[in-house]
């Protein structure tokens, strides 16, 4: 994620949240985003009816239930698939995390990131203002979600609590940012850092690299594809397009600049190439954030899978157009992080515009589960919004999306990204069940 939502969670910054504890999280965006002073209110109300405070309401998870139901009200449509009792009963509403759960319990984070590197950022020793800039965004956003050092404390230590030991993710992603213009010639997360989380949890994280500009030369840039791939033994790519040259970016359609990379890919058995697509942030254009350049690309190298970050979000229809009229496509992926973040809890109607597009014209085994944490703290609380959230009826009817089903859930929570990084699940449910038995022994 990189854009502002604290401008749009007007009051998160001031509401104080447990980073580690998702229901808190989930419940503050409810309660600071577009519906935020209405689902408030309400939220205080259902406190108030089981005799707690707001603060212990929110962290017990009863404010996050409250919070949702209060959104199906306020809305009028059935969003969010919650139960009374779970806003009003710690039985009901443990029983109801375990039933979910039972029903989609393998869980892919295809987006996932730590964002510090040893020695941090420093503008004018290893920074450009530009560089600081980004920096100061995720800051404010990691102290807003209670991270008191901001990105200082996106670090490896809290990938793993956060992420693997307080949520359900059974396999966590990571994802680079490079843009070494901005950052003293050296990827803002370096791989040697990267590896470190691989080499902490290797059956629980896959690491992909990024930091490929074709725009600084293309022979130094496949020299550092083979050397992802060779040395440090990466599982695929996650690109910007957007980078601070000259030229402000490139094309994955490029024949001269991107095609030698997807070729090489080919030789050195990288399979699975991501982007960030939409979210047109910061300093860079919207241009480049646009995603029609995955469409001569993926009927080009067949034997690739190109896969949309943010599900191009707000740009989403464009990405399910190229399948919705060329049916026959296989290998073009959307991935659904900070997109469905920022809509779920503040515009639950545009969130089910955009996972019922994908869903229909991209297709149930095309959508992949991403939370974009650790920007958004601890991802409990959208694995529980996902695992209830619901198309509702009218919306079904007159846009022929699908119904929500559990075996929906299951695909996008986690069966599609098995499938295309060839995850030994049982090895890693295995794992993770011992990270998180050692971490509450
Ligand atoms: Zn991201």
């Amino acid at each position: 994620m990189e854009f502002n939502i604290l401008q749009h969670f007007k009051g998160l910054k001031d509401m104080p949240t447990d980073p580690f504890n998702g229901d808190d999280i989930g419940a503050a965006l409810f309660m600071t985003g577009g519906m935020g002073d209405k689902i408030s209110d309400k939220v205080d109300e259902g406190a108030r009816k089981v005799g707690m405070d707001r603060r212990s309401f929110m962290k017990s998870g009863l404010g996050f239930s409250a919070a949702m139901l209060a959104a199906n009200e306020i809305t009028g449509m059935k969003f969010f698939e919650v139960e009374k009792a779970e806003a009003a009963d710690l039985a009901a509403k443990q029983e109801a995390i375990q039933v979910a759960r039972a029903s989609a319990d393998f869980v892919v984070d295809v987006h996932t990131h730590v964002c510090t590197r040893p020695g941090h950022y420093e503008v004018g020793k290893n920074a450009t203002e530009r560089g600081m800039w980004f920096v100061q965004l995720l800051d404010d956003l990691g102290k807003a979600f209670g991270l008191k050092n901001g990105t200082r404390d996106m670090n490896i230590e809290n990938y793993g609590k956060l992420i693997l030991q307080e949520s359900d993710t059974t396999v966590g992603i990571f994802n680079p940012f490079g843009f070494r213009e901005d950052y003293g010639g050296e990827d803002m997360i370096p791989m040697a850092y990267q590896k470190q989380v691989r080499d902490k949890w290797p059956k629980n994280t896959i690491m992909l690299a990024g930091g490929l500009t074709p725009n600084h030369g293309l022979d130094v840039t496949l020299d550092r594809l083979r050397q992802y791939a060779q040395e440090d033994k990466i599982s695929g790519l996650k690109l910007y397009t957007f980078d601070s040259t000259k030229k402000k970016g490139w094309w994955f359609d490029d024949e001269k600049l991107a095609y030698p990379m997807w070729e090489e890919c080919r030789k050195l058995g990288i399979k699975n190439i991501g982007c960030h697509k939409g979210i047109p942030f910061g300093q860079f254009y919207a241009r480049y954030a646009h995603c029609e350049d995955f469409d001569a690309t993926a009927d080009d190298f067949l034997d690739l899978n190109f896969i949309a970050y943010h599900s191009a979000w707000p740009y989403h229809q464009e990405l399910a157009a190229m399948k919705g009229f060329k049916p026959q496509r296989k290998n073009l992926y959307s991935e659904v992080g900070s997109t469905f973040a920022a809509t779920v809890t503040s515009r639950p109607l545009e969130c089910a515009h955009v996972l019922g597009t994908l869903l229909r014209d991209l297709g149930p085994d095309y959508v992949l589960w991403g939370t974009d944490s650790l920007l958004w703290g601890n991802p409990q609380w959208q694995i529980d919004a996902f695992r209830k959230f619901q198309i509702p009826d009218q919306l079904v009817e007159g846009h022929g999306y699908p119904k929500i089903t559990d075996e929906i859930r299951r695909k996008v929570l986690g069966e599609n990204a098995a499938r295309i990084w060839n995850i030994d699940k049982k090895a890693a449910m295995t794992a993770k069940a011992e990270i998180v038995s050692t971490a509450h022994a």
